[in-house]
């Protein structure tokens, strides 16, 4: 049996992102003890990868890059009495308000009175279409692209094909292009684009991305690299070889509920679980995730509080 640290608080926040940091703010303040854990090194969720500006307009009155927010965020979450565990992963969440929590001196057993989740959202991925041919390298997700290219400082491929109209999809093809590579096109199989006005606006037309609507990948070529994707128009039914190195999903996010999955039953989730930012629904603007975060931070705090009483 590995040995295993035991540690209590009022709150646990199962993340660091955006939401997670404001949670943690406003229920500390509120007087609750706070432990936030989150899997990554760095603080901030999404936002450290996302280096472009259009962050923090509505919390900061002016515009922010994706880190720099995060940066103003920390600052207050450090200034607060919440306690941080970073590069701690919550594996299980026990109906007796018990988290399980793998790190890299071993494991910990962390128990609460209130949980929120804020862990984020998941990218659709591109394997869950039914789409024949190889399984090359060279295809990623937006995100994972993202992260590739601006925390890693990879060089993902020169022939770029997106798949999907999101926002994180229009964003990474204005990056490819500032990065000197060509963007073949982007593919969508509605018969208008996705995403946020302001991307489309910004990054699409602004960069002239050629965009193919009506028409979706059905097949993909090459191995072990990537050398093209055949593009089905859905409109007349016909198929188009495109040469391309690197595919880009950008599919849609869905929010990361997986740890809570085993505390539903019919009734909903247990009145001590609470969810805010992408892991309730997915928000556009970190501003929002922020707000929803600091609701959540303080509706948590008063239930904490009124049970002290009783113990855990
Ligand atoms: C590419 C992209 C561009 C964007 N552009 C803008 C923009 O221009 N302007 C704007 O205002 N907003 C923008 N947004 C939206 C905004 O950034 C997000 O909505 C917000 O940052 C989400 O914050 P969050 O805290 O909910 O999630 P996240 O930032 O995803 O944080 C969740 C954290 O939880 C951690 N975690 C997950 N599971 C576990 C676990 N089991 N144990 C421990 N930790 C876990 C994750 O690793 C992560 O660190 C953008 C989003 C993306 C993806």
């Amino acid at each position: 049996m590995p040995f295993i640290r035991d540690f209590s608080t009022d709150i646990l926040i199962i993340g660091c992102g955006a939401a997670g940091m404001a949670a943690a703010v406003a229920a500390a303040d509120s007087g609750a003890e706070v432990i936030v854990a989150d899997d990554r090194p760095v603080p901030g969720g999404i936002l450290p990868q996302c280096v472009h500006s259009g962050f923090g307009l509505g919390r900061y009155g002016q515009e922010l890059t994706g880190p720099e927010y995060s940066e103003r965020e920390f600052r207050r979450f450090r200034a607060s009495s919440a306690v941080y565990f970073p590069g701690c992963r919550v594996l299980s969440l026990s109906p007796d308000r018990t988290a399980m929590v793998s790190s890299s001196d071993g494991l910990k057993s962390i128990r609460f009175r209130e949980c929120i989740l804020a862990a984020g959202c998941r990218e659709r991925s591109i394997w869950s279409l039914p789409v024949s041919g190889t399984r090359p390298e060279g295809v990623y997700t937006a995100g994972e692209a993202q992260e590739m290219t601006e925390l890693g400082g990879y060089d993902i491929g020169s022939r770029v094909f997106i798949l999907g109209s999101g926002d994180i999809g229009q964003i990474m093809a204005r990056r490819f292009v500032q990065l000197g590579k060509t963007v073949v096109g982007m593919a969508e199989q509605r018969g208008e684009l996705g995403g946020m006005k302001r991307n489309q606006e910004e990054c699409i037309r602004a960069f002239s991305i050629p965009v193919i609507l009506n028409s979706t990948v059905s097949a993909i070529h090459g191995y072990p690299r990537l050398t093209g994707v055949t593009l089905h128009h859905l409109d007349s039914g016909s198929d188009e070889l495109i040469e391309c190195d690197t595919l880009i999903s950008a599919l849609g996010l869905e929010p990361d509920r997986e740890l809570a999955e085993s505390l539903r039953n019919e009734s909903g989730y247990s009145a001590w679980l609470h969810f805010c930012g992408n892991a309730d629904f997915v928000h556009e603007i970190a501003d929002s995730a922020s707000a929803q975060g600091e609701k959540t931070g303080k509706i948590a705090a008063e239930s904490a509080l009124n049970s002290r009483n009783g113990g855990l």
